[in-house]
């Protein structure tokens, strides 16, 4: 069966260009749209995010500042940080690269964000607004990925969605947009029993697992869109998602490739926030 191939990296790029646009004209109207990412410690995989996150904002336009604390930070310090950047007209967005070292509480220190400047929309306020279905952000990377099934006029209404995972950043999150869609919701995580049958009743399977190729051809009914959610990196230091993409594009109607499916799309949505917090800011202002 021939299937589509759901390209995040050419939609990102085409948003990537609207965004420029968009920024350019809101520089016209004297607002800058600007992102602080503030990264603790020396992890390599945080450091490669931190600067593609700095890359993406500079092709767009958006003013980005960088704040890079030590690994033994005490928390009060990253507390007053965030406290400096929730009161700094020219920030828009805030974001802390996780993970963070142990000793500093994530809960505590998400929650320091202003909800209007959380453009990650891990703040509890914006994850209950979003419940409601009343949210001004959702989490990028699901976000992400409703915005490639509607570019790929994939209709959600009434089908039977199933999400393998259930973290606060990817399938919670994932599961209360498709509900939101009018989605059928059905939400997988390690307990499930019976996983194959599950995910072999969905029109739309979303694996968020993080478990190379855990999601082969027999997970799969025929004619599914199948979104991979996952990043694994592998031992020649590539990277594979959590479906089997060989076995399984052989019988999708849709699927995401890894890389250059779901990844580029969270990026850009974090650049949509951004510019949309900036003009929830500085509405009032623009000339
Ligand atoms: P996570 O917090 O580790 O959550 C993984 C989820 O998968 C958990 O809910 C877990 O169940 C479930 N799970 C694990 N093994 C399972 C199994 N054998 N059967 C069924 N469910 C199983 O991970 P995450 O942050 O959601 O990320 C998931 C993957 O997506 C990772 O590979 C991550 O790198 C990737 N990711 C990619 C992007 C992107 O932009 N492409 C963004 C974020 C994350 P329990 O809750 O029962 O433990």
């Amino acid at each position: 069966m021939a299937y589509t191939l759901l390209n995040g990296k050419d939609l990102a790029l085409r948003m990537k260009k609207a965004m420029s646009a968009q920024v350019e004209e809101l520089k016209n109207k004297g607002a800058i749209p600007g992102l602080a990412v503030i990264i603790v410690g020396n992890d390599p995989a945080s450091r490669i995010y931190v600067n593609s996150k700095k890359r993406d904002c500079e092709e767009v336009g958006i003013r980005s500042f960088e704040y890079a604390l030590p690994e033994d930070v005490q928390e009060e310090q990253l507390l007053e940080l965030i406290d400096t950047l929730n009161n700094d007209d020219n920030v828009d967005g805030i974001l802390v690269q996780l993970p963070i070292p142990d000793h500093l509480d994530e809960g505590k220190v998400l929650r320091r964000i202003r909800p209007d400047k959380d453009v990650d929309a891990f703040h509890p306020y914006n994850v209950g607004e979003l419940m409601i279905g009343n949210h001004a952000f959702a989490p990028c990377t699901p976000a992400g990925i409703m915005e490639l099934l509607k570019d790929a006029k994939i209709d959600v209404e009434g089908k039977n969605c199933v999400v393998v995972g259930r973290s606060n950043i990817v399938g919670k999150p994932m599961s209360m947009l498709m509900l939101h869609a009018n989605a059928t919701v059905t939400i997988c995580h390690s307990r499930t029993k019976n996983l194959k049958d599950v995910c072999k009743t969905a029109d739309i399977l979303i694996a968020a697992i993080g478990k190379p190729n855990y999601i082969t051809r027999d997970f799969v009914k025929e004619g599914a869109v199948v979104i991979d959610v996952g990043i694994n990196r592998t031992a020649d230091g590539g990277m594979t998602g959590d479906v089997d993409f060989t076995e399984v594009s052989k019988i999708a109607s849709a699927i995401t490739p890894v890389p250059g499916g779901v990844g580029p799309m969270t990026r850009a949505m974090l650049l949509k926030n951004t510019i949309k917090a900036c003009i929830m800011h500085k509405r009032g202002k623009l000339s």
